[in-house]
């Protein structure tokens, strides 16, 4: 999403459909616009926002009635408030929460508002084994503990990260190769578990990923930026002209299975010759280790495996660096159709790509010099993602939070106090 996106200019003019409406979206401007760009006056939430100030202070008035924004100054027997004292985004009543499934773990984050993790947990999972019922027993009892270690912070929504294709609207997933699941109803599958006070809803992994460096990573705000996530499976993220591309069904970044690959290999999704038979973690695990070899052990945390191989590799260990070397150029084959499809900044390495980046990047940036088309790869750079693994629920928990920055009233004002005590009537005995 663009900035003009982000906070379209108003036409004062024109008589709103519904007012109430009208002030839900105007409630929203405010509160993004302290959450994005900081603490400011009401005078310079005007100013910004196009709002009159009588407006502004209403609006900040019932943003703080509702805890979501900090201001001592507000006289309460008053119309407005001080102007030139600054409104804060009060981030720490409301949370969300961002879940990913994964081949072998599952993964929960809670952020609240303003931004801070309260609750991080990775729990080592087959879930190809476990199969989808018993994962998502596993799903809700992990939301349960995050709801319970955020504390005073209260979960606004759920967003649930599927390595496959997606279905947004109904939150099935028709398809997950890497996990054997086929047409499951992970949405309702929840929402029977956890009951229907917090709305869950189902992405693709990659695409919650390109969603969450593009709103918070270092890369933040850039245009037009390509994700690319290394896992079991491999998917990308396409972020072109500040906005997520979903494509007509949603099923965009398949990047995994396109044909780049030895058409004698067969791919986790039953085709040959896809890209993540050449790039993906298991063809690098083959290539770097025989099957008995504990990096293999999917039951082990990833990341330890993972530091297993960068230890081999510093070592000069010469199987594990050649398969290292192979992946890179892989990468760069497939890394350069996107170059020359998308022309972005920006190519993110994320995954399994990102922790072992520094082995790859040189032979990556060697096969798309002499792939890209246009030179100095058409202006694009190749970095390491600083999310990692964390990418993909950090995007889902930033979702999950939008629901409120679109529509403030979501949280609750505490119940008005009332006027008169009631009436004792005093009995006799
Ligand atoms: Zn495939």
């Amino acid at each position: 999403m663009s900035e003009s996106h982000r906070f379209p200019v108003a036409a004062p003019q024109a008589v709103p459909a519904d007012q109430a409406a009208v002030r839900r979206g105007n409630l929203g401007r405010v509160l993004r616009l302290l959450r994005d760009a900081g603490p400011r006056s009401r005078a310079r939430i005007a100013q910004e926002t196009g709002l009159n100030k009588a407006t502004v202070s209403s609006l900040v008035a019932e943003l703080a009635d509702r805890g979501l924004v900090t201001d001592g100054e507000v006289d309460r027997g008053g119309a407005v408030g001080r102007p030139g004292l600054p409104v804060h985004l009060d981030g720490t009543g409301v949370c969300g929460i961002g879940v990913e499934l994964n081949v072998d773990y599952v993964a929960i984050l809670v952020l609240d508002l303003g931004g801070e993790v309260r609750f991080e947990h990775r729990v080592a999972l087959d879930v190809p084994a476990l199969g989808a019922e018993r994962t998502l027993d596993e799903v809700a009892r992990l939301v349960g503990e995050a709801a319970t270690a955020a504390g005073a912070a209260v979960p606004v929504g759920i967003t649930v990260a599927v390595p496959g294709l997606v279905r947004s609207v109904d939150g099935v997933v028709p398809d997950a190769p890497n996990l054997g699941w086929h047409d499951v109803a992970v949405l309702d599958g929840l929402v029977a578990r956890l009951g229907p006070g917090c709305p869950v809803r189902v992405e693709n992994d990659a695409n919650l990923s390109a969603i969450a460096e593009w709103a918070m990573g270092p890369e933040a705000r850039t245009p037009d930026l390509v994700y690319l996530t290394g896992e079991v499976g491999v998917g990308g993220g396409l972020v072109v002209d500040g906005r997520l591309l979903r494509g007509t069904a949603g099923f965009s970044g398949e990047v995994g299975h396109t044909p780049l690959g030895d058409p004698a290999v067969v791919c986790g999704c039953g085709r040959r010759g896809c890209w993540e038979t050449v790039v993906g973690l298991g063809a690098l695990l083959r290539a770097a280790a025989d099957p008995d070899d504990p990096v293999h052990d999917s039951g082990r945390d990833l990341e330890t495996r993972l530091a297993e191989l960068a230890a081999r590799a510093d070592a000069g260990d010469r199987r594990t660096l050649d398969a290292l070397a192979a992946v890179g150029t892989g990468l760069g084959t497939g890394a350069a159709v996107l170059i020359n499809l998308v022309n972005p900044q920006v190519v993110l390495l994320g995954g399994y790509f990102a922790v072992l980046g520094r082995f790859l990047l040189e032979p990556m940036t060697a096969e798309l010099r002499e792939r890209v088309f246009a030179a100095d790869l058409a202006g694009a750079r190749v970095v390491l993602s600083t999310l990692g693994f964390t990418a993909a629920v950090r995007g889902g928990a930033h979702v999950a939070l939008e629901q409120v920055l679109d529509d403030p009233t979501l949280v609750p004002a505490p119940e008005p106090i009332p006027a008169d005590p009631p009436i004792r009537t005093e009995t006799s005995a």
